[in-house]
């Protein structure tokens, strides 16, 4: 739901009211050159689902618009979210997220979406690239907790491949081939399969970020054995396209 006409979005946001939180910006820091980190405090104690890692959230950036974004981290009984946002400065969403101030009142929608830690599995590998390096941190932090591994392979533009420090994980980044999305990583992937992975069956793969890498990614899982149950996948962006 990217774009709507603005009376719907308004009737959206009074029908839907117990998903929207009202929030307030408390802290802007940047991460990288380019890597916003932005934090959250509201009121999420009515929220009617409770937060999985991996899960996405929403903002209304203007009359029109929404965009989704992942927490890095959502403490839900403390109030607390924090974003990590990728300024590429190519739509409102990037636009509208160099404007965030600490004071800033908004309202906050979720958590939902397709991506949710699995914690039957052991080992956790996620994928994705600039966009999903808050989910890492998320899922990482998550995996420690529980006592898991969790591996990050992150397909990044040559400028921001020292990025792949920014998440307290281990993250390995691979450069991006816009001829054959989604290869350089597929190749990481492959060399962490035959060397270093434990049992497949324990296995779980988070693939998000640009959707031609993640079909790519998906299609050599699916080759090499591993069942869909193991693979969550979320598209972040497509070429194009505004506002998945
Ligand atoms: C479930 C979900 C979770 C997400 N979590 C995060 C998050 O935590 N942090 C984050 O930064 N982003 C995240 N994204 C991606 C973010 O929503 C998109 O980058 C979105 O396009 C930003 O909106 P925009 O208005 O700036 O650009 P749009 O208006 O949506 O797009 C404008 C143009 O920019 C292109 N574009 C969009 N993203 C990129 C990109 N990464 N690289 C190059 N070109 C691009 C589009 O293809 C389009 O042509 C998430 C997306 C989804 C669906």
């Amino acid at each position: 739901m990217p774009k709507v006409p603005k009376w719907m979005a308004n009737a959206m946001e009074s029908l839907f009211s117990g998903s929207y939180h009202p929030v307030q910006v408390t802290a802007v820091e940047d991460l990288a050159s380019g890597l916003r980190k932005v934090c959250f405090e509201g009121d999420f104690s009515k929220s009617k689902k409770e937060f999985v890692a991996g899960n996405a959230i929403e903002f209304r950036i203007n009359d029109t618009e929404f965009r989704h974004y992942t927490p890095s981290h959502f403490n839900q009984e403390a109030g607390v979210c924090e974003v990590w946002f990728y300024l590429h400065d190519k739509g409102p969403g990037s636009k509208w997220v160099i404007g965030l101030k600490p004071g800033q009142q908004l309202k906050l929608l979720g958590p939902g979406g397709k991506i949710k830690y699995d914690a039957k599995a052991s080992c956790h590998v996620a994928f994705g690239d600039e966009t999903s390096l808050g989910l890492f941190e998320c899922l990482s932090a998550e995996a420690r907790k529980q006592g898991h591994s969790f591996v990050g392979i992150a397909e990044l533009d040559n400028a921001n491949r020292p990025w792949a420090k920014v998440p307290d994980g281990n993250v390995v980044s691979t450069p991006k081939n816009d001829q054959e999305k989604g290869s350089y990583a597929i190749v990481e992937l492959n060399k962490w399969l035959q060397n270093q992975a434990p049992e497949r069956e324990t296995i779980v793969f988070y693939l998000t970020g640009n959707a031609k890498s993640i079909v790519a990614l998906k299609k050599s899982l699916l080759d090499q054995g591993f069942k869909s149950a193991q693979i969550q996948t979320e598209p972040y962006w497509s070429e194009g396209k505004p506002g998945l």
